[in-house]
């Protein structure tokens, strides 16, 4: 999911509007934004579907006056699939000090324990969302400010949370003490922006001011910026697949380029696994970075050819089979004069459940391909995220059932092979690859390392 914040502009909601429109790759299936007026109150409007086709409107945005405003992109990894409205956020509570808003990118491990406790002792769920526990969480807390009743409810949570909330007064950021989802402070004249990514500040104009912290909170009101660290102290684990695939090319997280972490990520995925062809082509848009890095340093000329059709979304996102096993055609078609005979390396940032590689494989060669030898940007996704990435079941994802060269066969290549976790770790930043005693990032979808136990899953009898 993406979140995005402002304070301290006039209509605020129009400035989050395009903030969300930058973060759509993070969550296509629905958006909302709420927004807080002296006069009005807080307002709020919650729509299916893309950004731009609900929060352009005139008519919608003039019910969301005011100076301070938050929103959401969804993308469902936790409560039900598909279309229900009261599953979209922001969340809304009313206290006694105020009402607050909350929007939430990541994914809670202990949601499920808790909203059973929470239940019990009285309180009434609206959604089947892992982040509507934190509203709740916050009304039962004893203290009497909204920041300091948040503070209260995310100190019962476990996994993974950026969040943004709001007051009628403040605007709230927060990360998990593991910092596994981004988020980031912005400043756009005498107002503040909280957004996941820095592409969105890029969008209304804002400069980066700097990243939250994990397991940091920023309390922003019209005296300025608060940080309090509401948090024990922890080694930070961001998610190393946000710099595969998750983010933005065009954001910067650790003072680093996402593109060039990805280009350079080609340029050891060719160290490691070097093979004679003629061209070098990207599975677009997500291979694209890697594939550059790939042909700069293995000197095999890069080519489109693959083509995409721009007016499609995330296929990964769709969220049932169908939908996208129908996707990869629509998204994606050959570009059959460029690859007739020739030895082809497509590079992609990751093999999940397979279908994307199988279709594309099948294309390549139905246009006369001699070779097709597939790099991946990742080594093999074989565990699920339960930090906010949506992976499928264990038994759904190719690697966690097959060798490589199972998968090789079962995808008909003459050639597959991932970046090891170092070599991934080295494209990231790390020099020395990943200290397996303490390892920089999280990875668990590749290594089963688990920062964070998965509580509610490991009850429901997930095995580690
Ligand atoms: P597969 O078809 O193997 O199930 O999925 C692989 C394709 O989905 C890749 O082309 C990649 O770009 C995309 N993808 C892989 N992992 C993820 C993920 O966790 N989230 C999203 N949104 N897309 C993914
Ligand atoms: Fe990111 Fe993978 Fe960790 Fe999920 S399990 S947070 S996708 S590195
Ligand atoms: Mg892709």
């Amino acid at each position: 999911c993406g979140v995005f914040g402002v304070i301290g502009l006039t209509d605020a909601a129009n400035f989050v509007a395009l903030g969300l429109h930058a973060l759509q790759h993070r969550g296509q299936e629905a958006g909302g934004i709420v927004a807080h007026d002296p006069e009005q109150g807080f307002n709020s409007a919650r729509r299916f579907g893309y950004v731009r086709d609900n929060f352009t409107k005139q008519s919608l945005m003039e019910t969301l006056p005011g100076p301070l405003s938050i929103g959401h992109v969804r993308y469902s990894t936790a409560g039900s699939k598909g279309a229900v409205i009261r599953d979209v956020q922001p969340f809304f509570g009313e206290f006694s000090m105020g009402g607050a808003a909350i929007a939430h990118n990541g994914n809670i491990t202990n949601a499920e324990e808790l909203r059973r406790e929470l239940i019990e002792r009285g309180s009434i769920f609206q959604s089947s969302s892992d982040s509507e526990c934190i509203i709740h969480l916050m009304a039962r807390s004893l203290q009497k400010h909204a920041a300091e009743r948040l503070e209260d409810a995310l100190r019962r949570v476990e996994g993974a949370f950026s969040v943004v909330a709001m007051t009628r007064t403040k605007l709230i950021g927060v990360r998990d003490p593991l910092g596994v989802r981004p988020l980031v402070l912005g400043r756009l004249g005498d107002g503040w922006v909280l957004s996941s990514e820095t592409c969105a500040l890029d969008i209304i104009g804002a400069e980066f001011e700097r990243e939250i912290e994990p397991g940091e909170m920023v309390v922003i009101t019209d005296k300025g910026v608060e940080s309090r660290h509401p948090f024990r102290p922890q080694k930070s684990r961001f998610c190393i697949f946000e710099h595969v695939y998750f983010s933005r090319p065009d954001s910067i997280i650790g003072g680093r380029s996402v593109y060039e972490t990805r280009r350079q990520i080609g340029v050891e995925l060719a160290r490691e696994n070097p093979v004679d062809a003629d061209l070098v082509c990207p599975v677009p848009d997500s291979g694209t970075p890697a594939a550059i890095g790939f042909s700069q340093e293995s000197g095999i000329p890069y080519a489109m050819g693959i083509i995409r059709n721009q007016y499609m979304g995330r296929t990964f996102i769709e969220p049932t089979e169908q939908i996208r096993n129908m996707g990869v055609r629509l998204k994606l078609n050959v570009n059959r004069a460029l690859i007739r005979g020739k030895r082809v390396i497509l590079v992609d940032d990751s093999v999940v459940r397979g279908t994307t590689s199988r279709k594309i494989k099948d294309m390549i060669l139905d246009a006369g391909a001699k070779e097709v030898h597939f790099r991946i940007a990742s080594p093999p996704t074989a565990w699920p995220c339960f930090y906010g990435v949506d992976t499928p079941q264990r038994e759904k994802l190719l690697a966690a059932n097959m060798s490589e060269d199972e998968m090789c066969d079962y995808l008909g290549v003459d050639s597959l092979r991932f970046i090891s976790l170092d070599g991934l770790y080295r494209a990231v930043g790390e020099a020395q690859g990943r200290d397996p005693a303490s390892p920089a990032y999280c990875d668990a979808c590749f290594s089963g390392e688990y920062p964070v136990a998965p509580r509610d899953m490991l009850a429901k009898g997930f095995e580690l």
